[in-house]
């Protein structure tokens, strides 16, 4: 029931990828909320083929009340692989059945139906492309599409994505730059790879060559197991005016097929199995760290509006969903600790908040990438003398890649944001007490 003394917050959510959904899920929750959701295309997108839950993202998904309904295969053992001999080498870590947090390959799909199947029916109104906000003051934020209607609300949430419009708004001159590095995904049925010999099909694979390398990696329960992964990811890809905005377009098997031809058979061989038309391209942009995650006391951005950059440890979705959650608890404890609160000061208060508690993360990623420059430029890099010999020590057990699968990117994967929220009431509390 909504409290008769609290205002009722007017909320508009721009966007209904991870983050969008998980917003809405979130703040439909709460009272005195007039919630609305826009999104610019005609339906629920589809893009893109697994996506990897980890500790992080599993613990987001309880807290949404729908992690009974996301499954996936895990992906340990994750076996890194040479590309061009087949030769493995890091084995991974083993399967662990009594993790109920271990890592797993998800169905984009599956997850994107969870979420939509806990949002209130015809919250969406599709084909609403954000064109512009202009703040009004006191009287909020007027939110225009590009069918030329309106809304007027109190908080804008940006979950409108790598290229976002409402980013544009709190942040006119953060650079997003092109990555040179594009991605190529695809899901296929398993029986169609099930001829190749000694191809893994049950186990997630790596295989690395120079400035490219292919994820294959179931995305069911194994007892389930219909359809497998490849994503193909190449660096050093060139700027192509006009053409290099692709997300989530289709591109020719021979497009993908012809930068693999020099590696080992199998992976040749399950190229040859992908069904024309299926292969999507994402070309991979960045930004840098942004200064706050809010702006006007009535913008917020949540998900990948907040932090370009290529991939998110491929734990973009968590982040989002985090973002959400957070966004929503932060209301709800503003309602519950102004002693007189009005939309304006409620918003403004939930918005400090959210800040406070997503920022430093976000930071601590930046910097973590910024340590981390110069071994991906090894990893990008086309010439090598022996790519053999470097690829192994690579994995070697102080290499980069070894840290990488062996947890070094703790702060990421096993992160509590239930935890974190609980740690920032505590001292916020003690923080009032003091006052
Ligand atoms: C190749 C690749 C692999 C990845 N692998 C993983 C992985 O393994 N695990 C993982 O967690 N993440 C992964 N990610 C990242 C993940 O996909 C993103 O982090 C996640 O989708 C971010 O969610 P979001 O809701 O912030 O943005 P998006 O999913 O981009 O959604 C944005 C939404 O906003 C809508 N929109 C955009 N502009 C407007 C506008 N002007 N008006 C109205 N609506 C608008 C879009 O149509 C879209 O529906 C991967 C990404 C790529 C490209």
């Amino acid at each position: 029931m909504p409290s008769a003394t609290a205002p009722t917050l007017r909320i508009a959510v721009i966007g209904t990828g991870p983050g969008g959904l998980s917003s809405a899920i979130a703040l439909s929750e709460l009272p005195n909320v007039h919630l609305r959701v826009f999104e610019s295309a005609g339906e629920l997108k589809n893009l893109g083929a697994g996506i990897s839950v980890n500790h992080n993202g599993w613990k987001v998904l309880e807290l949404l009340g729908i992690r009974e309904l996301v499954t996936g295969a895990s992906t340990n053992p994750t076996v890194q692989r040479n590309a061009y001999t087949g030769e493995i080498v890091d084995p991974g870590q083993p399967h662990n059945p009594d993790d109920p947090y271990e890592a797993r390959r998800v169905r984009r799909l599956v997850l994107q139906e969870a979420l939509a199947s806990r949002i209130p029916p015809g919250l969406v109104e599709f084909n609403k492309k954000l064109v512009s906000l202009e703040d009004l003051g006191k009287d909020g934020v007027r939110v225009s599409f590009e069918d030329s209607t309106e809304a007027t609300v109190d908080l804008v949430v940006g979950a409108d994505g790598v290229r976002s419009v409402v980013r544009k708004h709190l942040a006119p001159d953060y650079p997003l730059e092109y990555a040179h590095q594009v991605g190529w995904r695809t899901l296929v049925p398993v029986e169609r790879l099930q001829h190749i010999p000694d191809l893994p099909l049950t186990t997630t694979s790596w295989w690395y060559g120079k400035a490219k390398s292919l994820w294959l990696s179931p995305v069911d329960e194994l007892s389930n197991l219909r359809l497998i992964e490849l994503t193909c990811r190449v660096y050093g890809e060139p700027f192509v005016p006009g053409k290099t905005v692709s997300w989530g377009v289709h591109v020719t098997n021979e497009k993908v097929s012809d930068r693999f031809t020099d590696c080992d058979s199998r992976l040749i061989e399950a190229f040859k199995q992908v069904e024309e038309g299926t292969w999507r391209e994402f070309a991979a942009y960045q930004g840098g760290d942004i200064d706050s995650l809010v702006g006007w006391h009535k913008l917020a951005l949540v998900g990948d509006s907040s932090h370009p950059s290529i991939g998110g440890f491929g734990s973009g979705s968590a982040f989002a969903m985090e973002d959400s959650w957070t966004l929503a608890r932060a209301i709800e404890y503003a309602l519950s600790t102004l002693t007189s609160p009005s939309i304006a000061s409620t918003v403004a208060e939930a918005l400090r908040i959210f800040d406070t508690v997503r920022k430093p993360f976000y930071h601590e990623m930046f910097q973590f990438r910024l340590g981390q420059k110069n071994a991906l430029q090894q990893v990008y890099r086309k010439e090598y003398e022996d790519f053999d010999g470097d690829l192994r020590r690579r994995f070697s057990s102080d290499g980069l890649g070894a840290r990488r699968s062996k947890g070094f990117l703790s702060f990421v994967y096993n992160s509590d944001i239930g935890k974190k929220w609980n740690d920032f009431i505590e001292s916020d509390k003690a923080r009032l007490s003091r006052q």
